[in-house]
């Protein structure tokens, strides 16, 4: 096809064959496949080594193809869409009927997504449907916010990665769940959700507990690095790395810009705002168990606009890492 990326174009040959190709988006990298292609969908399952009861989120290029997707499209969902797309925001809506169950996990709702990512949405409107991609990594472990992280990680399990450079957001998308009334926010990500509350004029509530709702993203321990990890506020940094290092572990900090670090920690700058702290967080967490530590002692942002995402994301990462049961669920 003329004008398309020949990586683009050999990244949707690989979806058309039944392949795994590994997708930049704004938010995260994603190991994508094709939606309506249920044996690809089961791989991406097998590589992830994620409970197969776990819904997958299905990006599309427009509205429009997000609207085929869906038995029901409430005003909500229109409103959102115009204000969001392309953006980190997930809607979950009633199922089409086309939908495969192997997609959402045998529930009746869907997530969609148009993501802002240029090569994302080029691979997407040559590709012409959906493709179904939950992050690039092993269950449970680090998103993935660079090509070289999806290689590293998941190697030759993946049959093309396309390279978008280092992720521009760097959490996942903010999951709103439109299908059971008002809307509410199933998992907060890149799109505030003061933003939400001020497109739809309305207050979104944040659940808290997974009851009614199968999302790995709500699974107490996920997005976890090897190294163990506590968060800590800036006055209690020193102390509580001073016990540490006394007890013999190596140890990170992630603080602010501004925090003093205190002797024989690694420090790791997450400078700045929410948003500079999201670009940095996984990539941060990937070094630091490149380096080896034991211990990374994290300072979180204040709990707003993408900062609310951080801070779920690291009390997850915090989490007690109890074993799956048969379900993939570890401890609440
Ligand atoms: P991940 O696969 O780790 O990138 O995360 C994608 C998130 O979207 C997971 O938490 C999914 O469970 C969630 N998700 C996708 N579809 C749905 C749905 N229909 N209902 C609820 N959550 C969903
Ligand atoms: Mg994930």
């Amino acid at each position: 096809m003329r004008g398309v990326r020949d990586d683009v174009l050999e990244a949707v040959s690989a979806l058309r064959r039944g392949g795994l190709v590994g997708l930049p988006t704004e938010t995260v990298y994603g190991l994508g496949a094709d939606a309506s292609n249920e044996l690809a969908v089961r791989r991406i399952f097998a590589v992830k080594g994620r409970p197969s009861r776990h819904p997958l989120i299905v990006h599309v290029a427009c509205a429009d193809d997000a609207r085929r997707l869906a038995a029901a499209w409430p005003d909500e969902a229109g409103v959102l869409a115009r204000a969001f797309w392309p953006g980190p925001l997930t809607l979950v809506v009633t199922r089409a009927s086309a939908v495969s169950d192997a997609v959402t996990g045998g529930q009746d709702t869907v997530g969609l997504r148009v993501p802002d990512h240029p090569l994302a949405l080029e691979l997407l409107s040559t590709f012409g449907g959906g493709v179904a991609a939950p992050s690039a990594n092993r269950f449970g472990r680090v998103s993935p916010t660079t090509a070289q992280h999806v290689r590293d990680e998941l190697g030759a399990d993946v049959d093309v990665v396309l390279d978008g450079g280092p992720c521009r957001v760097g959490v996942e998308s903010t999951i709103v769940d439109l299908s059971r009334g008002a809307p509410r926010v199933l998992r907060p990500g890149g799109v505030p959700r003061e933003a939400l509350e001020a497109a739809l004029g309305a207050p979104v509530p944040v659940v808290t507990t997974a009851t009614d709702v199968r999302a790995p993203g709500l699974l107490a321990s996920h997005y976890a690095p090897r190294a163990g990890l506590s968060l800590v506020s800036a006055e209690a940094l020193a102390g509580e790395a001073g016990r540490r290092l006394r007890d013999g572990a190596t140890v990170a900090a992630l603080v602010p810009a501004a925090s003093p670090t205190p002797a024989g920690v690694v420090r790791f700058e997450v400078a700045g705002d929410d948003a500079a702290y999201a670009r940095a967080l996984y990539a941060t967490l990937r070094e630091v168990d490149a380096r080896g530590l034991d211990v990374v002692l994290a300072v979180p942002p204040p709990a707003t606009g993408v900062g609310l995402a951080v801070v779920d994301r690291l009390r997850r990462a915090s989490a007690p890492r109890a074993p799956p049961d048969d379900e993939g669920h570890g401890a609440r």
